[in-house]
């Protein structure tokens, strides 16, 4: 068992205080740093540009990645889900979307999720581990090195797991994709989805990140998302709310509620009303969402465009962007709800 910390488990600080701990110059730190994050070598004989001796130093750090594509599926409408094995022997799912210009990644934080929402494959796997900063990341580098057309420009933690219950992982993870030695992505196009984690909506409020901030709503009464998601018992709408209010006032991007649409259960006019009730508090778009069936459940005849226009004349004098967004790659359990890291 090889209990080296990997290299991709460091961040560029770190690197030139590895090779300073050998007696090296700590700038080579900041040459490793862009060759792994950077370049997405696969291999130590591709830094050419370190000496071999610091190649021969490194060499005990092999394999790099620190995750393995092992099955990919492709959608009609080309969204992609790629499974992906640990080195634990874990699985997780990533679901890469291409637009027309560029794609968006949409990226596992955990092993199973513990919060266990009742329409969600993730929950229903139970919670397993965090994933690490450099599993987050790898995510993007491994498979961007077969499909980078059109390049990647948007992340969304969405995937697997709770975003906020792995929030250091998280935070120095958006640290490394956004370094401009890194991957250089920016910070505005990246979102962290929550279940209404509300210490953690609080703190990223204060960590002085840049990143837009979704909370999965889903329903606008206490009674129901207590049904729905267990961890509204622990935070509820209010709560959830009032951290919203006060990420928004702090970092000025409006908050994305998201809203799975589950006809007869949370699409009445009184839900709505109730809804529209919370919404209008925060600066914000409220985005639904038709729910997906996990295998053979839920709704898939419900007529959708019925559901949005009632949504829509509650909305429509309110200043808050009504968006209906058909969940892509539907087909190969690659939507909202749908990953469950099974092989
Ligand atoms: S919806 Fe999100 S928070 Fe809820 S169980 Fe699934 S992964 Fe976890």
């Amino acid at each position: 068992m090889n209990a080296i910390k990997p290299l991709k488990e460091y961040n560029q600080e770190e690197l030139q205080e590895l090779v300073k701990s050998w007696g090296e110059k700590p700038f080579h730190g900041k040459q490793i740093f862009a060759a792994l994050f950077r370049r997405g070598i696969k291999s130590i004989d591709e830094m050419t540009d370190l000496s071999l001796n610091l190649r021969g130093l490194l060499a005990d750090y092999f394999p790099l990645d620190l995750l393995e594509p092992v099955e990919l599926q492709r959608a009609t409408d080309k969204a992609a889900k790629v499974l992906f094995r640990l080195r634990d022997g874990e699985f997780i799912e990533s679901v890469w979307m291409p637009e027309v210009s560029h794609a968006v990644q949409c990226l596992s934080t955990q092993v199973g999720c513990p919060l266990d929402c009742s329409f969600c494959a993730t929950g229903k796997m139970g919670f397993v581990r965090n994933l690490t900063r450099g599993e987050i990341v790898d995510q993007i580098l491994v498979f961007r090195r077969e499909h980078n057309d059109p390049p990647l420009r948007n992340v969304v933690f969405m995937g697997m797991g709770e975003p906020l219950l792995n929030y250091d992982n998280l935070v120095q993870a958006i640290r490394i994709l956004s370094h401009s030695n890194g991957l250089a992505l920016s910070q505005r196009r990246m979102t962290v989805s929550t279940a209404g984690i509300v210490p953690g909506i609080e703190k990223l409020a204060d960590e002085g990140l840049h990143v837009k901030l979704a909370v999965s709503l889903n329903a606008p009464t206490d009674d129901l998302r207590d049904k729905l998601m267990p961890i509204n018992k622990k935070y509820p709408i209010a709560d959830i709310i009032a951290a919203a209010i006060r990420f928004q006032k702090k970092n000025g991007f409006r908050v994305t509620f998201e809203y799975a649409l589950m006809p007869g259960v949370n699409d009445t006019p009184e839900m709505i009303r109730k809804l529209k009730s919370w919404v209008i508090q925060v600066p914000s778009k409220l985005n639904l969402i038709p729910i997906n069936p996990i295998g053979e459940q839920g709704p898939s005849n419900a007529n959708w465009d019925e559901i949005f226009d009632r949504f829509y004349h509650v909305f429509q004098k309110e200043k808050v962007t009504l968006t209906m967004r058909r969940s892509r790659g539907a087909e190969i359990q690659a939507a909202c709800g749908q990953l469950a890291g099974k092989k």
